[in-house]
């Protein structure tokens, strides 16, 4: 199985799954990309397309696609999509081929946002989380609230360790600025900085990483380690429980330059 991250505006990613001839893909804002791609590559059917939530640069280029191939999109059962989808929700398994994609309820960025989790056989697990998680940091709350987002985050952060994070953007060096202030002194975020900031510059993607990795270096998985709380409690004094502390993080970062 062969995990593609197609670049699609400025700094999304389109992801793709390629099992034999067959072609799953995640969040397609622009069906031009995944077309192209598929005429690259003959014979490769689109049948399968997930989707997180309902913003237009993860959902523009369904209707194109869906013209153009007939693929089943499956998306969140509280959310309307440009297309006819079918609605999924926590514990809900979708067959794939070989897979199983178990739906995670992920509410916070938006609210019926989900994110998809399966386990290929001999590779690592992966999970394509849309704007909820993103290494380094997590999406903006524009619908939820904070306890949600913490909530849907700690349900994240309890999968498999090895597993595949794939993110629906390359945000990654902007949020390891705000993980460096927030966190100086942790070596692992230091050592991971310098190696995301080395393929950026080869153009590569920082992305997929390892959940193992965002455990140790992200501070919104990392909200109740005493190295982030006491970092929080200098801007933000007033925190007090976890989900205080976590929303003044979240707060402190959307003030961040
Ligand atoms: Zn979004």
């Amino acid at each position: 199985m062969q995990l593609i991250p197609l670049p699609a505006f400025s700094d999304n990613y389109i992801w793709l799954l390629k099992d034999q001839q067959r072609l799953l893909a995640v969040d397609p804002g622009e069906g031009t990309a995944v077309l192209d791609w598929m005429a690259a590559h003959p014979g490769v059917l689109l049948d399968t397309i997930l989707v997180t939530h309902h913003h237009a640069d993860h959902t523009g280029g369904l209707a194109e696609l869906v013209q153009a191939t007939g693929a089943q999109v499956y998306g969140p059962a509280l959310e309307k999509l440009p297309v006819a989808h079918t609605p999924v929700t926590q514990g809900d398994v979708i067959a794939w081929g070989p897979l199983a994609w178990q739906v995670l309820d992920v509410p916070g960025h938006t609210l019926g946002h989900v994110a998809f989790w399966a386990h290929p056989q001999g590779q690592a697990p992966l999970l394509f989380c849309g704007d909820t998680l993103f290494s380094a940091g997590c999406g903006r709350l524009f619908e939820g609230t904070p306890d949600q987002m913490l909530a849907s985050l700690n349900q994240l952060s309890a999968l498999p360790e090895d597993t595949r994070v794939c993110c629906a953007h390359e945000y990654t060096l902007s949020n390891l600025k705000f993980a460096l202030t927030v966190e100086p002194g942790n070596a692992q975020l230091q050592a991971y900085a310098a190696q995301c900031q080395e393929r950026r510059q080869q153009s590569l993607p920082t992305l997929p990483v390892a959940l193992s990795t965002e455990r140790a270096i992200n501070p919104f998985l990392r909200s109740r380690q005493s190295s982030v709380r006491q970092s929080i409690q200098q801007h933000w004094p007033e925190d007090s429980d976890d989900v205080s502390a976590f929303a003044a993080l979240r707060q402190w970062k959307n003030e961040f330059q």
